[in-house]
C-alpha cells in the first residue's frame, strides 16, 4: 500500500493546527474524506441536482441513476443478496432506531433483547425506548479482563423469551471484535434474530452479511471516508417484509387514501421523504476508495500500526490501555497516571494531535472499567509509522506532567 499516494488524497492532512503538523487520530468518530467524495458532491450539486423517482425530466433520472448506484455499491461492499435489503439511512444510529422501532413491534411485553456492556449509546438508548413503550426486557453479556466478550455468559443468557440480540461488530473503546458468525449461529439455534452495529466494523474489516449470518447489519458512511448523514441498515428480505414501517411520508407509500394506505415494495417502504440522493452518490466514491485501496490491505496496514504502537506505549511512565483483545482493531483507549484524560487530550491537541478524550458514548462500559474516560487513538488508512513515532515522543514528553 502506497501510504503517500493515499495522503494525497486527503488535501486536510496537509494543514496545521496551532502551526504544528495535524496528525488526526480520531478516526473511530470521523475518517476523513478523500477528494473524489468531495467532488462526487460537487459533480451532484452542480451537475444533477433534482428530487428522486418523482421527475420524469433528464436531471431527475440522473439523479435516480446516481442515488441506485450507490445503493449497489453498499449492496456489493457488504454482499447483501439483493439492493431491496439495503436501506439508505442517516446513519448506524438511525438504522438502529429503526430496527428497534419497527421490529420492536413484532415484541410482547416480557420478551427479552440481548445487549453488551461494550455497546455504544446509539445501540443501548433506542432498546430502553423500546423496553419502556412495549416492556420488553435488556439482559447485558459482561467482558473478560482483556475488554473480549464473555461468550460463555452470553450464551448463559438465553432463555425461551429472548426475541433478539443486537451487538457491535468492534468496540470503539476497546478495539474488541466481537465473532458475529459464532453469536448469530448461537441467536438463531435460539430462534432470535441478531442485529449487528458495524460503525466499527466497515471501515476495518471485509463485511459479508451472509456469511456473518446476521439478519440486520447498520454502519456510517462518515467513518469509511464517505459524506456526513448518510448510512446504511442491511435487513433480510422476509424480516423486512413483515415488519411495519419505520416513518411515514413520500416516497415510502403504494397508494395513499384517508380510507387507507398501501406499502411501497422494499427498500423504499423505509425510506420516507427525500433521501440523501447527494450522499448516496458520494457513498459510491467512499466504497469504491476502500475497494480499489483493498479493505484487507487497509486492515494489515491498521494492524501494523496498533503493534507497532502498542509496546512502544506501554513503555511510558504511569500508562494504561483499555483493551487488549486478540485481533483488535486499530484502536487504542489509555490512561496516563492519575492524568484526567480531557488534560492529556488538551496538551496533545495544543502538539498537533488529534484524539478524542471522554466516555466515548459508552458510558455502561466505563462504569464497568471503574473509569469516568479515556483518550482514546485510532487509526485509518492515511496515519503513517512517523505519526506513530511523533505520537510516541509527544507521550514521552507530557508523561512526567501527568503521573
Ligand atoms: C460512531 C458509532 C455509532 C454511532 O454512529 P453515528 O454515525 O453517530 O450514527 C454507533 N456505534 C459505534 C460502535 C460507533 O462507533
Amino acid at each position: 500500500m502506497d501510504i503517500q499516494a493515499i495522503r494525497s488524497q486527503f488535501p486536510i492532512l496537509d494543514r496545521t493546527v496551532y502551526g504544528k503538523p495535524l496528525v488526526y487520530l480520531d478516526n473511530a468518530a470521523t475518517s476523513q474524506t478523500p477528494r473524489r467524495v468531495v467532488e462526487a458532491i460537487d459533480n451532484a450539486y452542480y451537475g444533477h441536482k433534482a428530487n428522486v423517482h418523482r421527475g420524469v425530466h433528464c436531471l431527475s433520472q440522473e439523479a435516480t441513476d446516481a442515488m441506485e448506484a450507490g445503493r449497489e455499491a453498499a449492496r456489493r461492499f457488504i454482499n447483501a443478496p439483493s439492493t431491496d435489503e439495503v436501506i439508505f439511512t442517516r446513519g448506524t444510529t438511525e438504522g438502529i432506531n429503526l430496527v428497534a422501532s419497527s421490529y420492536g413491534q413484532l415484541l410482547d411485553e416480557g420478551d427479552e433483547v440481548i445487549l453488551t456492556v461494550m455497546e455504544h449509546h446509539s445501540n443501548i438508548v433506542p432498546w430502553q425506548l423500546l423496553a419502556s413503550r412495549r416492556g420488553v426486557v435488556i439482559k447485558v453479556v459482561p467482558i473478560l479482563p482483556d475488554g473480549s466478550l464473555d461468550l460463555d455468559a452470553y450464551r448463559a443468557l438465553f432463555s425461551p423469551r429472548t426475541r433478539l440480540v443486537s451487538v457491535c461488530h468492534a468496540s470503539n473503546v476497546l478495539g474488541s471484535v466481537n465473532p458475529i458468525r459464532e453469536m448469530a449461529e448461537e441467536a438463531h439455534r435460539h430462534g432470535c434474530v441478531i442485529c449487528v452495529d458495524g460503525a466499527q466494523g466497515v471501515p476495518h474489516i471485509k463485511v459479508d452479511v451472509q456469511a456473518l449470518g446476521c439478519d440486520f447489519y447498520a454502519f456510517s458512511s462518515h467513518k469509511m471516508y464517505g459524506p456526513t448523514g448518510i448510512g446504511i441498515l442491511y435487513g433480510r428480505r422476509e424480516l423486512l417484509e413483515k415488519m411495519p414501517p419505520y416513518q411515514g411520508g413520500g416516497e415510502m407509500i403504494g397508494h395513499v387514501s384517508f380510507d387507507g394506505t398501501t406499502w411501497a415494495d422494499l427498500p423504499y417502504k423505509f425510506e420516507a421523504g427525500t433521501p440523501d440522493y447527494v450522499g448516496a452518490a458520494a457513498l459510491t466514491q467512499a466504497i469504491e476508495f476502500m475497494e480499489e485501496t483493498g479493505i484487507d490491505a487497509i486492515a494489515a496496514h491498521e494492524h501494523d500500526l496498533l503493534e507497532y504502537a502498542t509496546p512502544l506505549m506501554m513503555e511510558i511512565p504511569g500508562m494504561r490501555i483499555f483493551g487488549t483483545a486478540p485481533g483488535k482493531c486499530a484502536v487504542i483507549s489509555f490512561l496516563i497516571g492519575r492524568a484526567h484524560h480531557y488534560d492529556t487530550g488538551m496538551l496533545l491537541d495544543k502538539l498537533g494531535f488529534a484524539v478524542r478524550t471522554g466516555h466515548h458514548c459508552a458510558q455502561p462500559l466505563m462504569q464497568a472499567l471503574g473509569i469516568e474516560g479515556t483518550v482514546r487513538a485510532s487509526f485509518a488508512a492515511y496515519n503513517t509509522r512517523a505519526e506513530v513515532d511523533a505520537f510516541i515522543a509527544a507521550l514521552r514528553r507530557l508523561a512526567p506532567m501527568l503521573q
